[in-house]
């Protein structure tokens, strides 16, 4: 069984405890790597080889910085291949969507950063007469990037990379349901020649290794994405020892349609909006509000698309929607289907888990599923479920439908579908999320700030805005 190793020091290596967490393809729900149940030690590794390395690369020009971080970035579009493939076996996601997404967006990442770090400047103020000001933006030092199972290459790069761009070191942590990307990314990084000790990646549980560099005292700012509770913990930790933190937390985004809207290109684009990577991804609408008007067309049509999604072995390219990302997560999705017929709700399609033939017959499928006949406020459209479930609600009046979409704790992104102009600037800023799409979802600029609000997180990434994150600003006054 091939061993995933961690990368310290510019070497791979087992854990300290030389104990191994079983890696399962989400498609025959079988073990297939085994993946370092690091700890303390190894963080602690970690941290005496970002140490090392820091003096140096925190002084390294930016243009052999750029050069390298453009290294890492050939590295893996030469392996391109090996990546999508190693993406969707390891999450269940189809090998389409990590070669048209996933992988393709974790080399932009790198790039983007690369140039950035030549064109990210610092501000000077003058006080005429009197005094010059200015602000010099040094990197933090150490710092802890941590993040999901459902972009695993995509959401890690996207921490990575702006931290080293600002002259970090990096002890980095993947989520051990989706390691195996960062473990090919190390292999790349040693052959592009990043410094030893720049990047540290240890494997390993959240609450054992990823604890330990939440609380290790050397590591300045923690980046972290993922889930609200797991984000409430690492604030509880972190806060009191005055670390940085980003968190870019859960999810329960709106989608609004309005009557005036483009119908099909508004179906076709809703639909991917809520099943696009299982419905895994935390941006997707999973709460669709619909004007009365057009409510019953829109469902038959929106019903009609789903159905004719086929749910399948991830390798398959006709596949829509491939496997949930583990057993416990595929049980979890079911349970909350299970409430919301609790609930009272209408399944329209869907609803059940699905048994394939074949090299997936053990693996964990579930229909996509639409429902409806749902108050607003119920925990089925209240609480995250991260999986292929989408509800249907109408609306009378843009009041309400402002008034169902804020009602959640969370505040991530939203999509507005209508032909009127002033009444999409005017929900888009009444609305309470960080992130707003009208007539689109999921377009990507690099450059523009993304995060939450609410219990969906505090900061952002993204652009310049992560740079920020990881540097420190230190104002010198001159007097004239
Ligand atoms: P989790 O919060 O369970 O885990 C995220 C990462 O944190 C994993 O690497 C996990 O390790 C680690 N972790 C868990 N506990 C601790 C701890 N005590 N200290 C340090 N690290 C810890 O989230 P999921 O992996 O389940 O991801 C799904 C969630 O992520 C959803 O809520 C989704 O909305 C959110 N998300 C948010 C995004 C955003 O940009 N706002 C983007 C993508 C996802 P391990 O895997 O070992 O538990």
């Amino acid at each position: 069984m091939e061993k995933i190793l961690n990368y310290i020091n510019g070497v791979l290596q087992e854990p300290s405890s030389k104990q191994y967490i079983d890696n399962y393809e989400p498609a025959t729900g079988k073990v297939y790597s085994l993946v370092p149940d690091s700890d303390g030690q190894d963080v602690q590794l970690a941290v005496d080889a970002a140490r090392g390395a820091f003096a140096e690369w925190s002084k390294t020009g930016l243009e052999e910085r750029m050069m390298v971080m453009m290294k890492i970035a050939d590295g893996i579009q030469s392996r391109f291949h090996e990546f999508v493939k190693a993406e969707s076996k390891d999450n269940g996601k189809t090998i389409h969507l990590a070669a048209a997404m996933d992988i393709p967006r974790a080399i932009s990442n790198f790039r983007f950063y690369a140039s950035a770090l030549q064109h990210f400047s610092s501000e000077s103020h003058q006080t005429p007469g009197t005094a010059i000001n200015y602000t010099l933006r040094q990197p933090v030092g150490i710092v802890g990037c941590i993040s999901p199972w459902n972009l695993p290459l995509y959401l890690f790069s996207w921490k990575i990379a702006p931290a080293l761009a600002t002259g970090n070191c990096v002890v980095a942590k993947p989520s051990e349901i989706t390691p195996y990307t960062a473990y090919l990314l190390s292999q790349v990084c040693i052959e592009a020649g990043l410094p030893k000790g720049v990047l540290n990646i240890v494997h390993g549980l959240g609450g054992k290794a990823g604890q330990a560099i939440i609380e290790h005292p050397e590591i300045k700012a923690i980046s972290f994405t993922g889930g609200t509770e797991t984000g409430k913990r690492i604030a509880a930790t972190a806060a009191p020892m005055f670390k940085k933190l980003s968190l870019e937390l859960g999810g329960k985004n709106p989608t609004l349609v309005f009557a005036d809207c483009d119908f099909e290109e508004t179906v076709a684009q809703t639909v991917r909006a809520s099943f696009t990577n299982q419905g895994e991804i935390c941006l997707c609408g999973s709460r669709v509000f619909v004007e009365r008007s057009i409510y019953e067309k829109f469902k038959a049509s929106f019903v009609a698309r789903v159905k004719a999604m086929k749910v399948g072995d991830p390798n398959d390219s006709t596949t829509n929607l491939g496997a949930i990302v583990s057993k416990q997560h595929h049980e979890k999705v079911l349970g909350y289907i299970e409430l919301a017929r609790q609930e009272g709700g209408t399944i329209l399609t869907g609803g059940n888990a699905l048994k394939m033939d074949g090299r997936c017959s053990d693996g964990y499928f579930i229909a996509p599923t639409v429902i409806e006949g749902l108050d607003y406020n119920c925990r089925t459209q209240q609480e995250e479920i991260f999986g292929p479930v989408a509800t249907l609600t109408p609306f009378d009046t843009e009041e309400e439908a402002l008034t169902m979409a804020n009602s959640v704790k969370y505040g991530l992104a939203s999509s507005i579908w209508t032909n009127d102009l002033k009444r999409a600037h005017r929900v888009a800023e009444k609305i309470e999320s960080g992130i707003v799409w009208i007539n689109c979802w999921l377009l990507r600029d690099l450059r523009t700030p993304f995060g939450g609000v609410k219990a969906s997180g505090v900061g952002r990434e993204g652009g310049f805005e992560a740079m920020k994150f990881f540097t420190e600003a230190k104002n010198i006054c001159i007097k004239s």
